[in-house]
């Protein structure tokens, strides 16, 4: 028997979180289900730029969730496996129903588009600079991507290893990438990764045929919204918020405002 709601949210970060708080102040019955647990991207992030007085990640997180619950919504923790027009959500866990539907999925972990790629995750790739750089202190390493917070992750990176190159992957680098060029330990090099190698983890990352010695390649470049589950695209009562929005900012802020306004619409479509 499916658990029946107004409306439900796919993906609890700050995009859902805040969709999950306005429907439910909006008066509508609200659950908001995310397969990690609440936060996405946020829980990675100690310090956000942009956001007034620099908060940590996980503390701006706890307090959209503690927002959230305040205004009435649910939250359950199930990865969302189909979603049908009606709407019908299964999950690896509980089905549900709902009338109106927010998906706030974000952007999945970057790929290089490697074969063999998979097999590299924690063997030295890794897609978190706060949650792994600190174990690659005096060692040579790689960020994969060009945008704004690719570059940050290299800037950050630079604070503690003994050198990154931030590869590009055939785009021009964000604005910030200026700092980064200034380093002495930091290097930008417009190429594309086309090879990972080593016997004992990550010896070498390869670029356009070049070796550079690398014990970890930290990948932010080819992120895309995992909306394979979604049957039911262009539906009516069918929002999207957040970074998974084509054109999303993606900042926290403005991931923010987009979940609170899709929260709000999806309450109103929900009361008919
Ligand atoms: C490295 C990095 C640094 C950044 N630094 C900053 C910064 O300093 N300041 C700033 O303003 N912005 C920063 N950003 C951008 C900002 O973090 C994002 O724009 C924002 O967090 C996106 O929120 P979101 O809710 O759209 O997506 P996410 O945070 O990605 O949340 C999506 C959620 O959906 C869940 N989900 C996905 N699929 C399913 C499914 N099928 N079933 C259930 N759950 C699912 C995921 O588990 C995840 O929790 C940074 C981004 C990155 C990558």
């Amino acid at each position: 028997m499916a658990r029946e709601w107004d409306v439900v949210v796919v993906g609890a970060g700050v995009a859902g979180l805040a969709a999950a708080k306005a429907a439910a102040e909006a008066g509508a019955s609200v659950c908001v289900i995310d397969r990690m647990g609440p936060g996405g991207v946020l829980m990675n992030l100690p310090e956000l730029h942009d956001v007034p007085e620099n908060p940590n990640g996980m503390d701006h997180a706890s307090a959209l969730l503690d927002q959230a619950m305040a205004a009435g919504a649910e939250l359950a923790i199930a990865e969302v496996t189909a979603l049908t027009p009606g709407f019908n959500i299964d999950t690896d866990d509980e089905a549900h129903s709902a009338k109106a539907v927010v998906l706030a999925v974000g952007l999945g972990n970057g790929r290089l588009g490697l074969a063999g790629e998979d097999a590299w995750e924690g063997q030295g790739l890794s897609h978190c600079a706060a949650c792994d750089g600190p174990l690659y202190g005096g060692a040579r390493v790689v960020v994969a991507g060009h945008d704004r917070w690719a570059v940050q992750e290299a800037l950050d990176l630079a604070a503690t290893v003994e050198h990154v190159t931030l590869v590009t992957q055939g785009q021009d680098p964000a604005a910030n990438a200026a700092e980064l060029g200034t380093l002495a330990n930091a290097a930008i090099w417009p190429g594309r990764v086309t090879a990972l190698a080593g016997d004992n983890g990550l010896e070498s990352v390869a670029v356009d045929g070049t070796v550079l010695p690398a014990r970890a390649i930290f990948v932010q470049a080819g992120r895309v919204a995992p909306l394979g589950f979604v049957a039911a695209p262009g539906a009516p009562g069918l929002f999207l918020a957040g970074d998974c929005r084509d054109g999303a900012t993606e900042t926290v802020l403005a991931a923010e405002a987009d979940g609170a306004r899709a929260g709000a619409a999806a309450a109103a479509f929900a009361r008919g």
